[in-house]
């Protein structure tokens, strides 16, 4: 089967190893024998409907998430009739506080966002960072644990009901108070989490998978197990940083 990505904005929101988050995705995709294309998405182009099985935004400073922030917004239409239609998506960092209402930088200026999820952003003056430990239950009584590193100045604030992608066990999370870290809604997930974010956490990224090719294919397929020793491992040393040392200006 083939998986097709819409990645947002690769040349300008791309730090924090986000590609690497991609690069997972295709390998464990491929141990599977699916094929992953990916198709850049920039300035002027409309995803058509149907094309797209996820879409991917990465982490980006101020600076960038200004120069792109209009042209997403006006992608945001036909990105809304996407996850409407049952496409998934993933948004960290600069990327998830683009994919609310709007972020309100440090100067005050507010940048529209595409309003896949029910949720503002507005800049702080002192920068979150550090190791992040969650609690997740994406499927209802499986609790996983998620483990990555967060560095935003931004405090997320999610609408009344909207439900976060994880309880934070260690470290700010989405404003450094609510104790919640991400937002999901349906397929859309957002998240401060990086460093990266899929490799440490190969569940979340079959997690990814399964939707996209559920949106593919009309049925969520069964994915088979993989090894993830290494994977195991990389969680493990993350979760423990993130306990030692998380959220601690
Ligand atoms: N505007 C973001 C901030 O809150 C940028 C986050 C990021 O992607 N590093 O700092």
């Amino acid at each position: 089967m083939k998986i097709v990505v819409g990645h947002l904005f690769p040349d300008y929101l791309n730090i924090y190893a986000d590609r690497g988050n991609i690069a997972v995705l295709e390998r464990r995709a491929a141990w599977r024998g699916h094929e992953l294309e990916v198709r850049p998405l920039g300035v002027g182009d409309e995803p058509r409907p149907g094309e797209h099985d996820l879409f991917y935004v990465g982490g980006g400073q101020d600076r960038e998430q200004e120069l792109i922030a209009p042209a997403l917004a006006a992608m945001g239409g036909a990105l809304r009739e996407a996850v409407a239609a049952g496409a998934a998506a993933l948004a960290v960092c600069g990327g998830y506080q683009l994919f609310g209402r709007f972020y309100r930088d440090q100067s005050g200026d507010e940048l529209p966002g595409v309003g896949l999820l029910p949720l503002h952003t507005v800049a702080g003056d002192r920068r979150m960072i550090g190791d992040v430990l969650l609690e997740c239950q994406l499927e209802p009584g499986r609790p996983r644990s998620l483990a990555g590193f967060e560095n935003h100045a931004g405090r997320t604030y999610l609408d009344e009901g909207a439900e976060p992608l994880g309880r934070v066990l260690a470290g700010f999370g989405n404003d450094g108070e609510s104790g919640y870290e991400g937002c999901r809604s349906g397929r859309v997930l957002g998240t401060y989490l990086h460093g990266p974010l899929l490799p440490r956490n190969p569940w979340l990224a079959d997690w990814l998978l399964t939707q996209a090719l559920a949106h593919r294919t009309g049925e969520e397929p069964v994915l088979e197990p993989l090894e993830d020793e290494l994977e195991a491992e990389a969680h493990a040393v993350s979760a423990d940083r993130a306990r030692i040392r998380g959220g601690r200006y």
